[in-house]
């Protein structure tokens, strides 16, 4: 089965979200972009318009390219306005609650042909499906941070999803010029299983006042990273980065090489997110 894909609705306008509608809307699809308010979601699609431009002046994008993704971006902050859309990819916060309760209240308005994405880092695909009357057509496309530069795409087949669903997510990915890697539905899928103790690490040796983070990210620059952990936190954001770190620690039953960490749950709960708050281990002023 080929499927048309045209309308792609993207559910949460945050880091992930925006990039993701962003790397849609170049490609040529009309995206409905989706947030809980309109502030929210309009304030999203300024980063965007300011991130499409930037692409303009380096001379990555050209004028009526970028002038062709905006008029095709639609925001909303009303979930019944998602219902033409082909594929919906979900980048809601990492909590399998709110997702699933999110998957319930769109699904009844959506067409029956349509695919469900989620972008989660962690949580269970098979899962996540079993909320949706459609875990044939459900699967998980997991973007990088920030979706406009990475190359990668996890494609997660979750216990029900259907070769054809799995087939048009690979075909969509390489559309939009992405590389996908087909994943088993495992905690964390590959490479935020492999990345976990690239944080985790970094955050005990900071912990025993080993080294401070700036030492620390610079020492594993050295050795070829091209970010160090503490500056990547600052990018994906702590409380998501925290809430991955909880769910694999958790799916893999308390396993202690993948116990989160005191330090990180400090900084979130006094608001110390990363970039997107202005201050986390480093300052953004
Ligand atoms: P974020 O906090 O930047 O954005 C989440 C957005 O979802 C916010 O705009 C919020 O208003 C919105 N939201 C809240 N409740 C909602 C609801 N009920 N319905 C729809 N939207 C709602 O988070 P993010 O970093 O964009 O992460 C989103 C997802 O992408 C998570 O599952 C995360 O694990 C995954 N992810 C994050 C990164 C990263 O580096 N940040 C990378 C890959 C995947």
């Amino acid at each position: 089965m080929s499927m048309e894909i045209n309308t792609v609705a993207v559910l949460g306008s945050g880091t992930m979200g925006g990039g993701i509608a962003q790397v849609c809307a170049l490609s040529g699809c009309r995206v409905i972009l989706y947030d809980i308010t309109p502030e929210i979601v309009y304030g999203a699609v300024e980063r965007l318009r300011a991130s499409i431009h930037k692409g303009v002046e380096l001379g990555k994008t050209a004028p009526d390219a970028a002038a062709g993704a905006l008029e095709r971006l639609q925001p909303t902050a009303n979930l019944k306005d998602c219902a033409p859309a082909d594929l919906v990819i979900e980048a809601a916060p990492e909590s399998i609650e709110l997702k699933r309760d999110l998957f319930r209240d769109l699904e009844p308005d959506l067409a029956s042909r349509a695919v469900i994405a989620s972008n989660t880092s962690s949580l269970s695909i098979s899962v996540l499906a079993g909320a949706t009357k459609r875990p044939e057509q459900f699967l998980g496309l997991h973007f990088f941070n920030p979706p406009v530069l990475m190359a990668l795409v996890e494609v997660i087949r979750g216990a029900r999803t259907s070769d054809a669903t799995l087939e048009a997510g690979l075909e969509f990915v390489r559309a939009l010029g992405k590389t996908p890697v087909v994943c088993r539905d495992t905690p964390a899928f590959i490479v935020n299983r492999v990345a976990r103790p690239f944080y985790g690490e970094a955050l005990r040796l900071l912990g025993e006042n080993a080294a401070d983070p700036a030492t620390i990210d610079s020492l594993l620059k050295s050795a070829g990273f091209k970010m160090g952990p503490f500056e990547l936190m600052d990018l994906i954001g702590l409380d998501v980065n925290f809430a991955v770190t909880q769910s694999v620690y958790h799916a893999f039953f308390e396993d202690a090489r993948y116990r989160p960490h005191p330090i990180q749950q400090r900084m979130v709960q006094a608001g110390m997110l990363g970039r997107k708050t202005g201050r986390g281990f480093y300052e953004y002023p």
